[in-house]
């Protein structure tokens, strides 16, 4: 497959659609994969990490989510397609797993985000078999939720830690189970609970859902710098390669 590298992180040039495709093929497929749903955030957190940038180089679809990404791969001539939120792959996967009567397993959030999503799960997607889930605040307990994961083989397996535990949790497990497609998908399952909001998709087509989240979470401004400070080391990237 077609890679992208943005400062060492290697994309995969693909549409969503596309990526739906490979992941459904693996599933019937019983093979296992490791995707990450990378922004400019991860990509800056792995050029200052060499662990985590490591563990990116173990995943087997890199995929940009984030326009800033996408922007990224513009200034170095390397256009990729478009943008893949995380959560939108998710929710396509969602409505595969209901469709095929698949086996999905939800781990991290809260207990009370989960508590709240689960019903929803259910609701929303009546045929899909939820083989297991557990809040992602598990310290000193790592062993019993790889048990639990193991037991359940689920095809699908959404991590909610946040971003560098949940792909570092996905690289250190993986080799324990048998099959299922891995993902670190952040803050969705606040989204599917409920308790925290996506922009409107008038923000969304703007693309400018970045500041939406960023009014809803002021509080995350110190982490959004990681976006123009990303932008200013691509082109000074490009400047030295093209010297
Ligand atoms: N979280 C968790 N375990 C932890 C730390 C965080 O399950 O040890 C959850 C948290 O409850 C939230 C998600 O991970 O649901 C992180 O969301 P955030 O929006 O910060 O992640 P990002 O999308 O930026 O990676």
């Amino acid at each position: 497959m077609e890679k992208v590298d943005i400062l060492g992180v290697e994309f995969d040039y693909v549409t969503q659609q596309e990526i739906l495709n490979i992941l459904h093929q693996k599933i019937e497929r019983n093979k296992k994969a490791f995707v990450v749903t990378a922004n400019p955030e991860i990509v800056m957190h792995a050029n200052k990490d060499p662990q985590y940038m490591n563990t990116l180089h173990f995943a087997n679809h890199i995929i940009a989510d984030g326009i800033g990404i996408i922007i990224g791969s513009k200034i170095i001539r390397q256009p990729l397609p478009e943008r893949v939120a995380g959560f939108d792959l998710m929710v396509e996967l969602l409505n595969i797993a209901n469709q095929e009567g698949l086996r999905v397993f939800f781990l991290g959030a809260k207990e009370q985000t989960l508590e709240q999503m689960i019903p929803k799960i259910k609701r929303e997607y009546p045929k899909l078999v939820i083989a297991g889930y557990h809040h992602g605040f598990f310290k000193g307990h790592e062993h019993t939720i790889v048990q639990m994961v193991k037991e359940a083989k689920a095809d699908l397996v959404f991590v909610a830690l946040g971003f560098p535990k949940q792909e570092e949790w996905i690289q250190k497990n993986i080799d324990s189970f048998e099959k299922g497609i891995f993902m670190g998908i952040g803050g969705s399952f606040d989204i599917l609970a409920g308790t925290a909001k996506r922009a409107p998709v008038f923000w969304r087509k703007l693309n400018i859902e970045w500041l939406h989240r960023l009014i809803q979470q002021p509080s995350r401004w110190r982490r959004m710098l990681a976006l123009p400070i990303f932008v200013k080391k691509i082109f000074q990237h490009k400047r030295k390669n093209s010297r």
